[in-house]
């Protein structure tokens, strides 16, 4: 018997939702693919819970007082785990020797350099951190074709996308026409998210908990208000247009409430090809980490007998304004997708914390992108302060709507 060899892997953002389900797919799989490394903010009890679980030979806490709090508890359990702190030592793991695998499960900007080193190091790297890829699209993509890390897209829209390309087309991602492999459009599929039939008027009273009660995902809090507001699929239209090199006329987004096709491919001769399965990350997750292979990912087989209508439409554009933006900014440059990334995360936060109301995040997104000027972003540390600098504007405009 030919033995799949073992495959190390390193999970940045482990104790959030794609972190926590990663992991439930590498326990369906024991021995396949030994932690390396683990990765959180502050949640120690979350950590300590993995830790005793998986046993890996890292644990980073990236606040320091977590740190400190996790060597104890671990100590105290005997239980023989480096503990590191600092976003330094998110770099570090994600670039190390001792792993090959690295899951970009961070959310938001936070997670452009810890991503960034795991492809500067040539791993297979699975991205679910679209904001990384949004913040900074060609000099993302050129990193992963100079440094051959092999890019596998975990968000299952566009995981369904990458199942149903030409194998040609799937290494090196992102690198090829489309048009070349016979494909006329990439069509992406949304649930509409909550808010989907809710009357206009009522949108701006929304609260926290009703934009993160999405009708078919269990999700982080951010994604979750994206989803409400588009801007998610907005991200992934861009997101989209990396990964998969489309041009402006080879790229749509389709409304489909049941989130039961997760996306498709057109081609020319008339051909859809769709993927289809549980709204569960479970499986993306799984066919990333195997790729080229299958592998149990503890998710349930479609029951078609069981399926209500699957139903298409087409987004309003009255009721998600953000889905405008992103895709005006997609074409705009590379300023317009790292602002419009950067203000959403200042905004999506103040609505978590009520300081501002659900419409108010469009709002403030469409006020930064109209008073930042075009300009040309050549490198990483040009992303990141053009990111600083939106960021301080659109808590300027959090700031003003507050006083009102
Ligand atoms: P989450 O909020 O559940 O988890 C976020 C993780 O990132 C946690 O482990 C947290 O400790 C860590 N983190 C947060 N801020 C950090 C910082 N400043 N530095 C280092 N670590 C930090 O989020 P999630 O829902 O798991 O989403 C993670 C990413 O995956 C996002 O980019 C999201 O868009 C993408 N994604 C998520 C889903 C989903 O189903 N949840 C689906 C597709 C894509
Ligand atoms: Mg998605």
């Amino acid at each position: 018997i030919n033995a799949t060899p073992q495959q190390r892997i390193c999970v940045l953002g482990a104790t959030g939702s794609i972190g926590q389900n990663t992991l439930a797919v590498i326990a369906e799989n024991p021995d396949a693919y030994p932690v390396y490394a683990l990765t959180a903010y502050s949640n120690v009890a979350a950590m300590l819970e993995l830790c005793r679980k998986h046993k890996p030979t890292i644990a980073v806490m990236v606040d320091a007082n977590a740190a400190t709090e996790l060597r104890q508890q671990l100590q105290a359990e005997k239980l023989n785990i480096e503990v590191l702190s600092g976003s330094t030592a998110l770099a570090l793991v994600a670039s190390s020797s001792d792993t090959d695998i690295v899951m970009a499960a961070i959310v938001g900007g936070a997670g452009l350099l810890p991503t960034m080193a795991a492809i500067e190091a040539g791993k297979r790297v699975l991205l679910a951190n679209k904001e990384a890829l949004v913040m900074s699209g060609q000099l993302f993509m050129d990193a992963v074709a100079e440094y051959g890390a092999e890019l596998m897209p975990v968000d299952s829209e566009h995981n369904a996308i990458f199942q149903c390309l030409p194998p040609a087309l799937q290494y090196p991602l992102g690198q090829q026409s489309l048009s070349d492999h016979g494909i006329d459009k990439i069509l992406l599929t949304g649930s509409g998210g909550p808010f989907r039939e809710l009357p206009l008027a009522e949108l701006a009273q929304q609260t926290p908990d009703a934009a993160c009660a999405h009708p078919n995902w269990e999700m982080g809090r951010k994604i979750s208000v994206d989803s409400a507001t588009m801007l998610n699929k907005g991200l992934e239209y861009i997101e989209a247009r990396w990964l998969f090199g489309c041009q402006q006329h080879e790229l749509d987004v389709i409304l489909h409430p049941q989130s039961v096709i997760h996306s498709m491919v057109q081609y020319r001769d008339g051909s859809v090809i769709a993927q289809l399965g549980q709204p569960d990350m479970r499986t993306p997750i799984a066919s990333c980490l195997a790729y080229p292979d299958r592998i149990a990912s503890g998710v349930s087989h479609l029951d078609f007998t069981q399926l209500a209508a699957l139903t298409f439409g087409k987004p309003e554009a009255e009721r998600f304004p953000c889905l405008a933006l992103a895709k005006d900014a997609c074409w705009s440059g590379q300023w317009a997708t790292t602002t419009l990334n950067a203000v959403n995360e200042i905004a999506v936060e103040a609505f978590l914390q009520e300081q501002i109301k659900f419409t108010d995040i469009a709002r403030i997104c469409a006020e930064v992108l109209a008073v930042v000027p075009p300009q040309q972003l050549n490198s990483i540390p040009e992303v990141l302060s053009l990111d600083a600098e939106a960021r301080a504007l659109a808590t300027q405009q959090v700031r003003k709507q507050r006083a009102c």
